[in-house]
């Protein structure tokens, strides 16, 4: 069964999907989102306090936010949708949107907000101890881990950062990377090495994990002499990157090497007329809630406009 035409579908929800709802909703655009099955509310639904989203002096919880963000778009006549997209076509005036079930819903505009995911180490010990030892977000974990020893894997800035944060919890801070130089920015590498809290494995991975109940300890290979150790720790943060969710869009269109949707400088516009990306789909610096909102915001202007030209 299909549908006629809409005026845009939102897919993917999070700051950027739910700001782009709220938006075209009170433009009287009536926008369908598709919010993800398992994933709906984004990235901030696994998060804790927020302490940074302006307007909240006293903080909220992550998922509390999302909340009333949903609440909002629904106020202004978004129809919201808990469900995955299998298939898009994005190329004619009209773009067709599958969803789970295989039925098109068709719309003159797309607002792409899907968001990304944290790279893993890709050990089996990982999935077992994740939420029991294993993080991909100091800033949402780490003050369990006051007094305790933690390691980070990887080598670049997001690496540095979740290091360095963690030193205002834990004792000591290993930061495991594979190579004997960081990815880091140099001001953020010289912030580390300076730091008496962090100390460093070099040319180092993380071949398995053990512990019980919780994560006790790591087993680390020097990829130069094929030593092994172990390392005790009590938590692992993992920070080796961030792989855009833009599987659904390849060769349809423009993306950078890491896969994020390209936008070009002056909005929110993708290289492909009638459709438009925000949110961490498209952000390889900054993915903080407020930023995405904003380019939500931004994404969802571009569509009116495009929308009200259509109509010219
Ligand atoms: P990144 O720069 O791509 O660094 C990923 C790190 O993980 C690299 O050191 C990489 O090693 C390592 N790695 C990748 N796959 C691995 C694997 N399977 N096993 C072990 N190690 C692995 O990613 P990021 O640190 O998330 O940063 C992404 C972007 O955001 C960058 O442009 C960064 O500058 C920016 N960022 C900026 C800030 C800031 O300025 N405050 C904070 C966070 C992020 P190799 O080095 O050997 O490739």
């Amino acid at each position: 069964m299909s549908e006629s035409p809409r005026n845009v579908i939102i897919i993917g929800s999070g700051p950027a999907g739910y700001t782009a709802a709220i938006y075209t909703g009170r433009a009287g655009l009536a926008p369908l989102v598709f919010e993800g099955s398992i994933t709906a509310g984004g990235a901030l639904m696994t998060t804790t306090e927020v302490e940074n989203y302006p307007g909240f002096p006293d903080g909220v919880q992550g998922p509390e936010l999302m909340d009333k963000m949903r609440t909002q778009a629904e106020r202004f006549g978004a129809e919201l949708i808990t469900d995955d997209v299998a298939a898009l076509d994005l190329a004619g005036e009209v773009k067709v949107v599958t969803d789970s079930a295989g039925v098109e819903h068709r719309a003159h505009a797309v607002i792409l907000a899907m968001g990304g995911t944290y790279r893993k180490l890709g050990l089996p010990a990982e999935e077992h101890f994740s939420g029991r030892g294993v993080s991909w977000c100091a800033t949402c974990d780490g003050f369990f881990y006051r007094g305790k020893q933690v390691a980070v894997a990887g080598g670049g800035d997001s690496a540095v950062e979740e290091a360095l944060f963690l030193t205002r919890f834990a004792d000591k801070v290993t930061l495991i990377h594979r190579r004997d130089q960081l990815r880091a920015s140099r001001i953020m590498a010289e912030r580390a090495m300076n730091d008496p809290k962090i100390d460093f494995a070099w040319n180092s991975v993380i071949e398995d994990m053990s512990g019980d109940a919780s994560l006790t300890g790591l087993t680390l290979r020097d990829v130069v002499t094929g030593a092994t150790r172990e390392l005790a720790v009590d938590g692992l943060f993992v920070a080796i990157g961030y792989i855009p969710n833009s599987e659904l869009v390849a060769g349809q269109v423009g993306l950078d090497d890491a896969g994020h949707v390209l936008v070009d400088d002056s909005g929110q516009h993708t290289n492909v007329a009638g459709v438009f990306a925000c949110g961490d789909l498209v952000d390889p610096t900054y993915r903080q809630a407020i930023t995405a909102a904003g380019s939500g915001c931004r994404a969802a202007l571009d569509a009116q406009k495009y929308l009200e030209s259509l109509e010219a």
